[in-house]
């Protein structure tokens, strides 16, 4: 199984999310998981057309309301692997208060955002990881407003796992994707994803000589929450990416919720009196 989509992506050439859509893919094949086992839920956005262009079950859902269906299918089914996709608006803006409970609720999903702090589908208005000063359609002045910091956010609401990719280092971005997946709880992946054709502030070559790896200093320890959220406030010439933060000792939704617990919804059998049932079924008949 490759993953690969019936429909080509639609996005600018060189925008960032096609780096990121093949690291999904390569750690989906290396990790070998049957297509028939996973989903990809996505908001709206650029990057949220991303179910579309890989072969698992998905849905291209509303605006900022990705999370919510997402913990719904996981809730139901959770023997899937369920991810998530969408960008920095879908996710930190519309769909911030999603973005908040679902971390602290631990729901075992994979949450990837394309973060290229613009708005692109929209093209080009600033959006809520725009950096202060920069020029945008809707700001044209310069950004006013202090950005958004998505893994002091992740680390505050109780996130098991907070990591940060660029998605032109695929093999990095790989692995930390892979690392996602198997870990049980609620995975966060804030990915650098460049948008080449509305944001010239925030480029590849812009990222390239500042992102440094968090795995290449043996002294960092991602078990440590204070120092996960030291780095994270950690912007300008170096910008920490990699594994900030995992901890692996709290349950995942499934299985603290007693009616989960034997076994994905889908699998068990229906308890309800047959009255009630043939009266419900009436009903919508
Ligand atoms: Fe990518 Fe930007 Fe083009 Fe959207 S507008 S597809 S984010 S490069």
């Amino acid at each position: 199984a490759d993953f690969k989509g019936k429909v080509d992506p639609d996005w600018c050439p060189g925008c960032g999310d096609f780096g990121v859509l093949a690291a999904v893919q390569k750690a989906l094949v290396e990790l070998q998981i049957p297509k028939h086992e996973v989903a990809t839920i996505s908001g709206i956005g650029c990057s949220s057309n991303f179910p579309g262009f890989i072969d698992t079950y998905g849905m291209h859902t509303l605006h900022g309301r990705s999370l919510p269906v997402a913990s719904g299918m996981k809730l139901a089914n959770h023997a899937m692997t369920v991810l998530v996709t969408g960008g920095d608006g879908d996710g930190f803006g519309i769909g911030a208060g999603h973005f908040m409970h679902t971390m602290r609720r631990n729901i075992d999903l994979t949450y990837l955002v394309m973060d290229n702090q613009i708005y692109g589908l929209t093209t080009g208005q600033t959006s809520p990881t725009s950096r202060p000063g920069m020029k945008t359609k809707s700001m044209p002045f310069g950004n006013l407003e202090a950005p958004v910091n998505p893994i002091s956010l992740a680390l505050a609401a109780g996130a098991t796992f907070v990591a940060r990719g660029f998605s032109a280092d695929q093999k990095h971005l790989t692995e930390l994707i892979k690392r996602g997946i198997e870990h049980k709880g609620f995975s966060f992946i804030d990915i650098f994803s460049p948008c080449v054709t509305y944001n010239h502030d925030n480029t590849f070559q812009w990222f390239r000589p500042r992102v440094k790896k968090l795995e290449d200093n043996p002294a960092y320890d991602p078990t440590d929450w204070t120092g996960a959220m030291e780095k994270s406030l950690l912007w300008g010439e170096e910008i920490p990416i990699g594994l900030f933060f995992e901890r692996t000792d709290v349950p995942t939704l499934h299985e603290a919720e007693p009616v989960l617990k034997p076994g994905p919804l889908v699998q068990q059998e229906i308890r309800i009196p047959a009255d009630v049932a043939k009266s419900f079924i009436d009903e919508l008949m």
